[in-house]
């Protein structure tokens, strides 16, 4: 037996051997195997021959694109579940790419990066948002008071004084500062 595991056709990847069976309208018996679209991440069952002759193909890509506007998939925010998707940190649905895409915040119409809320969880339906340069900034200037704080730094100086305070000094400063309290 022909062992493809590993083999690429279009953007299908074999997997694994699932058996062997005839295909879909009868005919040869030939092997059987699991494969996953790189693309969207998923899994499929393909005939060896349709496979290595790369008539084969995602479905579920064949579908989405048929519902999708033309072009969509290689937008900025389908590049951004790529990424998150490789970066193995993002929850089971966000594994599709419409899923995702449907549980995102609405997308704002200035320049942002999705961040996660709570970075001790997976990105997932509710726990992302949009942020800008200057969102993320102040994210980690509010965290960083509220730990200095904790610790019985800037006591003569409420949160919100330290906030605007840390807003107008240079990065390079704050980092300096940030260190002093990890
Ligand atoms: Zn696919």
């Amino acid at each position: 037996m022909k062992n493809i595991t590993g083999l690429k056709s279009k953007t299908l990847i074999v997997d694994k051997l699932v058996g062997r069976k005839p295909g879909k309208r009868g005919g040869q018996v030939t092997t059987w195997w699991e494969t996953h679209c790189e693309r969207c991440g998923a899994i499929g069952e393909h005939s060896i021959n349709n496979l290595v002759s790369g008539k084969a193909g995602c479905l579920k890509c064949r579908r989405k694109i048929n519902h999708l506007t033309h072009g969509e998939s290689y937008t900025d925010l389908y590049r951004l579940w790529a990424r998150i998707k490789h970066g193995g940190d993002a929850c089971k649905e966000w594994g599709d790419y419409v899923t995702f895409k449907r549980n995102l915040p609405p997308l704002p119409n200035h320049k942002s990066t999705l961040i996660k809320i709570d970075k001790s969880l997976p990105y997932q339906p509710n726990n992302v948002e949009w942020a800008t340069k200057d969102d993320r900034n102040k994210k980690k200037i509010v965290e960083f008071v509220k730990k200095a704080k904790e610790v019985g730094m800037f006591a003569n100086q409420t949160e919100q004084q330290l906030i605007e305070r840390f807003q107008k000094v240079s990065r390079q400063r704050l980092y300096e500062l940030m260190k002093r309290v990890k």
